[in-house]
């Protein structure tokens, strides 16, 4: 008889273990909340999908997962998640290393990993939301709110706390973990930009810049990251400070305890910054300042630097003392934004946090219940921007999957 492999949640690691457990030979249910498989999925990436990266390593992953991603790498790496995709009939292309479908479309690696369960014959049950996991005897039963689903193994993928509402993600998985007797590690917003007083950075809104951002938690500094921030009337996001704010973000939680520096000249060293000081200073003339620094920078920066130091911008040049045009410039290497609060699991694209490693082998089962696996954003796992969770999704779905139906 067919093994038979449940499987809560039909995301990235929920289809993906699922391919691999039917390849495998094993009769495979999904019970999705959702009307549909891959929401978040399909939203990936700006809606390209980054579902991979070349440059794949452990460092690249939280401190408490490291040890063990090397093995997990080694056993599923990037060209194993692209050969996958090939067998799928998704080609696809590097942009320095990072993976996208050739299509630049999302939607055509759901619709792939959606075609391969249709021919592999596996059930899919939508709308109903997963429960609770029991054991009987010898078997799981999957429970939802109107069916029992029994299986000879169960693999839990229901993902995270992060996404927009209409993914519905609302980390039910760490309650069905937890009532299995896994601990749960405390879950932040990660990838995610910060709220800050709306007069420190106003005038800037809609701004995109390259900066260096420096963040300084006190005097000690916790996090730099290089790239272009975004700003908004009330927050400051963008690549850069998403990076960071895996590392910051427990320290947020302490409202304004941590700042932001922003150096809008990141490629000047000091003596360069001088020499162009300098070049700025001998240009002060019969212009406002307003039109002085029109030079230097972009209009709402300069008009937000100034606010913030409570100058008006029609002073005229030569009656302005030279310390203080040094003063002013100085701002543009290190503007401090006081960081409030993050924007929150809607606006985050990763759950740092989760079931804990400690209780997981290497084949993602759940040390006290072989029959039981876990796999993608749930556990506790969370990778920078560049394709790295949903390399982890594929690499946990496949590890699960493969042992779920019973193979190794
Ligand atoms: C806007 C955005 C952009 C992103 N871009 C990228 C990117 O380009 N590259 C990258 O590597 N990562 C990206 N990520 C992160 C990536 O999407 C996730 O890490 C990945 O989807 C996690 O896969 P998962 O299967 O663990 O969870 P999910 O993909 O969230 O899947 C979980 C599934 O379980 C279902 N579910 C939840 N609870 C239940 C329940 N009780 N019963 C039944 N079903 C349930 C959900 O409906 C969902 O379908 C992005 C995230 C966001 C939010």
């Amino acid at each position: 008889m067919k093994r038979r492999v449940g499987i809560a949640g039909g995301g990235a690691a929920g289809m993906c273990a699922a391919i691999y457990a039917a390849r495998s030979g094993a009769e495979v249910t999904i019970i999705e909340k959702n009307d549909c498989l891959g929401k978040k999925l399909s939203m990936t990436g700006n809606g390209r999908c980054n579902l991979t990266n070349l440059d794949l390593k452990s460092e690249y992953y939280n401190p408490s997962a490291r040890r063990r991603m090397d093995g997990w790498i080694e056993r599923y790496g990037a060209v194993d998640a692209i050969d996958f995709f090939r067998s799928l009939g998704v080609i696809t292309r590097s942009e320095d290393g990072y993976i996208y479908p050739v299509s630049g479309q999302a939607q055509t690696v759901v619709n792939a990993l959606k075609n391969e369960l249709k021919r592999l014959g596996v059930t899919v049950i939508y709308k109903e939301q997963v429960k609770s996991i029991r054991r009987e005897g010898d078997c799981y039963i999957i429970k939802t709110s109107e069916s029992e689903t029994e299986v000879d193994s169960c693999i839990i993928s229901t993902g995270s706390l992060s996404g927009v509402k209409s993914t519905l993600s609302t980390g039910d998985g760490y309650y069905i973990c937890s009532q299995l007797g896994m601990n749960i590690k405390d879950t932040y917003p990660a990838l995610v930009g910060f709220k800050c007083a709306q007069d420190e950075i106003m005038p800037a809104q809609g701004v995109r810049c390259d900066c260096r951002v420096t963040f300084y938690l006190g005097k000690e500094v916790i996090a730099t990251e290089r790239g272009e921030v975004q700003l908004t009337k009330d927050t400051v996001s963008g690549i850069p400070v998403m990076q960071a704010s895996r590392d910051i973000i427990q320290y947020v939680k302490n409202e304004g305890a941590v700042t932001a520096e922003l150096d809008f000249f990141p490629d000047y060293g000091d003596k360069e910054f001088a020499d162009l000081k300098e070049d700025m200073m001998a240009l002060s003339d019969e212009r406002s300042l307003s039109e002085f620094l029109l030079g230097f920078s972009n209009s709402n920066i300069n008009e937000m630097i100034l606010g913030r130091m409570k100058l008006s911008g029609d002073m005229k040049m030569k009656n302005i003392h030279r310390s203080m045009i040094n003063c002013i410039l100085d701002n543009y290497r290190a503007l401090k934004i006081k960081l409030l609060s993050d924007s929150g699991y809607a606006a985050s694209q990763v759950t740092k946090g989760g079931v804990s490693l400690g209780d997981i082998t290497d084949d993602m089962s759940y040390k006290n219940d072989p029959g039981i696996f876990v796999t993608g954003e749930l556990l506790d796992v969370d990778g920078r921007c560049g394709g790295y969770n949903l390399q982890w999704a594929w690499c946990s779905g496949k590890l699960a999957g493969v042992a779920a139906a019973g193979q190794k």
